[in-house]
């Protein structure tokens, strides 16, 4: 549809609201409803935002012509005087949204309170961000939509949050990121009784590498570390840099037994294979020390961690290069009985 043909004067069958106009007189702009109706009509094709008018009984009462090309709709099939819910049909059959999502936008067409909502979309087979807002009109006898192609912003935010959660030098969460999950997944794990694995890592002698090599060298090692966690891990486990050279690996539905194995695993990679300092073929052995705590039923994020990092202590204590299992007292509690 092109919007310059339907009523001569540019946008598509902008009457009913050019009628309303007409009452109308606002400083500093044509009072004469045609001009007005003009002057809203090049108003209203040039914003970045697609508008539609609609009246109480879903009835579309006007629409402007970027609604046509933010989503690239067929032009042909959406018209004045249309249920705004067949017009929805069409939207999601060319967005590929589901009869849950129609249905849910369905449902709120008629919603006497203004809202906004960003959701994502297809357009022409790429994933889009659209902002919608819903304003009533103020005598309500109908609602006013604008939509609002916001990918470019969605993508930066998008981008923003992940920086911000992701340590620059491994790629690996940073620890606020880090504990967020782990409460998640400790709440999960009480809910539904599931096994729940921590492990802390810390490497040994760390300082030497950056005293030897020199700083830069120090944060490919560690960039290497972490590529050698995030290898050793499964899709679900979860990998976070706590600070300096200590590492916090989360273990999904994995009992202490199963922990050890690939902690141990973990230890035996780092110690065997040296790891890159740089480039240009520079390479250095390193171990770490690692510590494993199981969650058990009471147990708080700090507990979990405590007895974790207390297991790492031990490890360093005994020589290093090593991996230890927490004391589990409710255990030990329950073998003295
Ligand atoms: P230990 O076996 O007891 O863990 O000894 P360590 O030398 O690893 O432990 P320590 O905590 O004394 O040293 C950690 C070092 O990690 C100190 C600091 O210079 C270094 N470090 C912390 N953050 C960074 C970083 O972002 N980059 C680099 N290159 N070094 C870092
Ligand atoms: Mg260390």
């Amino acid at each position: 549809m092109d919007g310059e043909t339907r009523d001569g004067r540019g946008l598509n069958s902008y009457t009913p609201y050019a009628q309303s106009q007409k009452d109308m007189n606002i400083d500093g702009l044509a009072t004469d409803p045609f001009s007005l109706t003009d002057l809203h009509n090049i108003i209203l094709n040039n914003v970045p935002h697609g508008i539609v008018m609609m009246d109480n009984y879903h009835r579309t009462l006007a629409f402007n012509r970027p609604m046509f090309n933010l989503f690239h709709l067929p032009l042909d099939t959406f018209s004045i005087g249309m249920d705004f819910r067949d017009v929805l049909q069409i939207w999601a059959r060319c967005t590929g949204q589901n009869s849950e999502m129609l249905e849910h936008a369905i449902r709120r067409l008629g919603m006497p309170k203004p809202f906004s909502v960003e959701f994502p979309q297809a357009i022409l087979g790429k994933q889009h961000w659209c902002l919608l807002t819903h304003t009533p009109l103020s005598d309500g006898s109908g609602f006013v939509r604008t939509f609002t192609d916001i990918t470019e912003r969605k993508h930066l935010e998008l981008e923003l949050d992940r920086l911000s959660r992701t340590d620059t030098i491994t790629g690996v969460m940073l620890r606020r990121a880090f504990e967020q999950r782990l409460i998640e997944e400790i709440e999960r794990a009480h809910r539904f009784n599931h096994p729940l694995t921590l492990l802390m890592v810390d490497i040994d002698h760390f300082k030497r590498i950056n005293d030897t090599w020199g700083h830069h060298a120090g944060d490919v090692a560690l960039h290497s570390f972490a590529s050698i966690c995030q290898q050793i891990c499964r899709s679900h486990d979860l990998v976070g840099r706590l600070g300096g050279d200590e590492f916090a690996l989360l273990l999904p539905e994995t009992e202490s037994d199963a922990a050890m194995v690939m902690a141990e695993r973990l230890r035996e990679a780092v110690a065997r294979h040296p790891i890159d300092l740089d480039d240009l073929g520079r390479r250095e052995r390193i171990t770490v020390s690692i510590g494993v705590a199981q969650l058990r039923a009471l147990d708080s994020v700090n507990e979990l961690i405590k007895k974790a990092d207390g297991a790492l202590y031990e490890a360093k204590a005994a020589g290093r290069n090593g991996v230890r299992s927490a004391v589990d007292s409710m255990l030990l509690v329950r073998h003295y009985r």
